[in-house]
């Protein structure tokens, strides 16, 4: 029970409830965050409502209040969960990770934000001037990724569009030597379209109204954002644009990126834009470009060929079979999804080469486990969070399956993290049922049976099948599935279209799909033509990006992965790696959709509750002891409840003080004694040891 919270301040853990249930729970939570309390314990695991105001919670002296104390000592907060990580990777050399949930707006990124500042305000006590460095570029790189990897949205004015993994590396000192970053899915469609009164990623915005008027003209730009059709959507821009593109500009010459790259990047956000304003006409059945200006600026700033640009911008290369290439001139139509999927493709590269660039000026630098010891880690997950709009796509789709895994593995890490607890202290646990999400899992991910198989099926085959033939295919062999509906299968279910939409029955609640796009999202085709050319350029950061851009077409016959199984593999191999280290949660909630400080609106909060299965996860908690502390803290709480603990007691052990005490109340039935810690069954028994206290104070 943390301390220095009274009862009108609501239970610091929801343990503590006296029932379980949605109301007490929704209370609770409303309560708390009325006083501006946002963060509550369920045991380890912190939730936290996002407070839409600037809380007075986490400068330097609230980081001495946290630092190297426990969970319960003081008010929930992040800096206990983060020390308590931190404590866990430097006492017992375990490699922790920290997971941060929740939907979009909930608070995630500002809460790994606060996390790593904590972890770089207690470390490098000798300010070690390579750890200093190593702290400083951590932090800088948020700020980059930010700028390339977050966009407004109607859920929030700074959404992360990709999900990020950092892993902070230390030494044996506890000090951090090095990082690196895991990016997983970064919503490129984006860089195409918007929906209304949301914006492109705040990049291209910073560039048009940050960078001085002379690159300006070097790029060929001018300041206005509705010049661009990619950028016209969010044209307003925003305050910040222009500070922070000196922001980014300074954190990525202190991450490592030397002038050169950085001209780079500016010059490829620049040719992305002037993409999107490339049109086709066609004349006398050939296609052209309507502006020719803009073809030039193009190969101008990508450092390619005009003539191998128009040629890749108009046509394709085919293989005709025995070696031979015949090239195919496109429509105007054909052109112009061409030069989308080229924009998307530029984009999400030049993201990766980033994110790439980050981690190469945070690796881990000259250490040496044999001289240094063995490096551990602490990992941050943040991660988007299930997703349920009006209509529902296939990012969603991945979004949503990404966050069935997790959250399988936090109930399964939960319980056996219990189970391992017990065995330590050496008391016996019996094993509680749960709901387990393993069938929808599966419903997805299957081998040959499962919806991204039968995707992928569908994508192999030849040109002729369509989005709705891929939902026929899943109605004949996924029809008798739990957790699957479509409409042909429903027919009086009026909430579905017959030929486009598909349901899932998600642990979160049911979310319609519509297949429209699914086999095109998941091709993800872009021709070889693009990659070649740019794999020629002159310059060596684009040309850098394309890799693969090197095969010849006869060459390319072996398909590349899709994008479905792309991101299947990567979140496997995410989740193996989370179980592989000692997990931290925290779960972030959403007040209200207004942004407001005040408003807590009681459904949505319900709503959240219910699919991060927080009720199941107090009652997991419940169902073996509510409550466990090492018995020297549990005796400094409670010895003057006791005249044979007051002040000081004189038994053979602390554990024997603590039974003496446990017995003099009558709690004895309710306990049980580890090995360190004493084990409280139900909350009741604390609360009264805690009124015990209260009488005394
Ligand atoms: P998510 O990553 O879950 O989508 P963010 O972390 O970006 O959400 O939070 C959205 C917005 O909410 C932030 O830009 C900020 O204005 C506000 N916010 C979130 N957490 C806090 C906090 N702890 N204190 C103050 N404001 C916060
Ligand atoms: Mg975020």
């Amino acid at each position: 029970m943390a301390e220095l919270e009274g009862p009108e301040y609501g239970k610091a853990d929801f343990v503590l409830l006296d029932e379980v249930t949605m109301e007490q729970f929704l209370e609770n939570l409303r309560l708390r965050f009325s006083q501006g309390r946002i963060y509550t314990y369920i045991g380890e695991v912190v939730v936290a409502v996002n407070p839409y105001q600037t809380l007075a919670l986490y400068g330097p002296p609230m980081v001495e209040r946290y630092r190297g104390r426990e969970l319960y000592e003081r008010p929930p907060h992040l800096f206990a969960l983060a020390d308590a990580a931190y404590k866990a990777m430097k006492r017992r050399a375990k490699d922790t990770c920290i997971v941060i949930s929740g939907e979009s707006g909930a608070g995630k990124t500002e809460a790994s934000k606060y996390i790593m500042q904590y972890i770089a305000a207690i470390t490098n006590p000798t300010q070690r001037a390579e750890v200093e460095r190593v702290k400083n570029v951590l932090l800088k790189s948020n700020c980059v990724l930010e700028a390339f990897g977050n966009a407004k949205t109607n859920r929030n004015d700074n959404s992360s569009r990709f999900g990020k993994y950092m892993d902070i590396n230390f030494d044996f000192k506890g000090d951090p030597t090095g990082g690196h970053v895991h990016n997983y899915l970064l919503e490129k469609s984006r860089v195409l379209q918007q929906q209304p009164g949301e914006r492109n990623f705040h990049a291209f915005y910073q560039l048009l109204l940050g960078a001085p008027a002379a690159l300006l003209s070097s790029l060929h730009l001018c300041r206005d954002p509705s010049t661009y059709c990619y950028t016209r959507e969010g044209a307003q821009g925003d305050v910040n644009d222009a500070s922070s593109y000196r922001a980014v500009e300074e954190a990525m010459a202190v991450i490592g990126f030397s002038p050169e790259e950085m001209g780079s990047v500016r010059r490829i956000l620049a040719a992305i834009l002037h993409l999107g304003n490339l049109r086709f006409t066609q004349e006398e059945e050939m296609t052209l470009v309507e502006d020719t200006s803009g073809v030039s600026v193009l190969a101008e700033l990508t450092a390619t060929a005009p003539d191998s640009l128009r040629q890749a911008l108009l046509t394709r290369t085919v293989a005709a079979g025995a070696g031979e290439l015949i090239e195919k001139g496109h429509s105007p139509k054909e052109a112009a999804y061409a030069r989308d999927a080229c924009a998307k493709a530029i984009y999400e590269r030049l993201f990766c080469w980033i994110v790439g660039r980050i981690n190469a000026g945070i690796a881990a630098r000259g250490y040496d486990a044999r001289v240094h010891g063995k490096s551990t880690v602490i990992g941050v997950l943040d991660i988007y969070g299930f997703e349920i709009f009006d209509t529902n796509s296939f990012e969603q789709f991945c979004i949503n399956y990404c966050n069935e895994k997790l959250q399988q593995l936090f109930i399964e890490l939960i319980l056996r993290q219990e189970q391992a607890e017990y065995q330590r202290e050496g008391i016996t646990w019996q094993s509680i049922e749960y709901f387990s999400n393993e069938p929808i899992v599966e419903l997805v991910e299957q081998p040959h049976r499962g919806i991204l198989a039968l995707l992928d099926e569908a994508c192999l085959a030849a040109g002729t099948i369509t989005d709705s033939l891929f939902l026929a295919s899943m109605d004949t062999r996924l029809g008798h599935h739990p957790h699957y509906t479509s409409r042909k299968l429903c027919p009086t279910d009026k909430t579905m279209e017959f030929n486009r939409d598909f349901r899932i029955k998600h642990y979160a609640g049911d979310v319609t799909y519509s297949v429209e796009g699914f086999l095109d999202k998941n091709k993800d085709t872009l021709f070889q033509d693009f990659k070649r050319l740019f794999y020629n350029s002159a310059d060596p950061v684009l040309r850098a990006m394309w890799p693969d851009g090197e095969q010849s077409i006869t060459e390319v016959t072996k398909r590349p992965l899709t994008t479905g199984t792309l991101f299947k593999n990567s979140i496997v191999a995410l989740v193996e790696n989370l179980a592989s280290k000692e997990p931290y949660y925290v779960r972030c909630i959403k007040p209200n959709d207004q942004k407001s400080p005040t408003l807590f609106d009681v459904e949505r909060c319900r709503h959240q509750v219910s699919y991060l299965g927080l009720l199941e996860n107090v009652r997991v908690r419940r169902a073996g002891f509510a409550y466990r502390q090492p018995y020297h803290r549990f005796l400094l709480r409670y010895k003057m409840t006791c005249e044979y603990t007051w002040p000081n007691h004189l038994m053979a052990s602390d554990q024997e003080a603590t039974q003496a005490l446990l017995e003099q109340h009558g709690f004895q039935d309710d306990v049980a004694y580890g090995h360190t810690k004493v084990f409280i069954r139900t909350p009741r028994t604390l609360v009264r040891l805690e009124q015990e206290r209260a009488q005394l104070i």
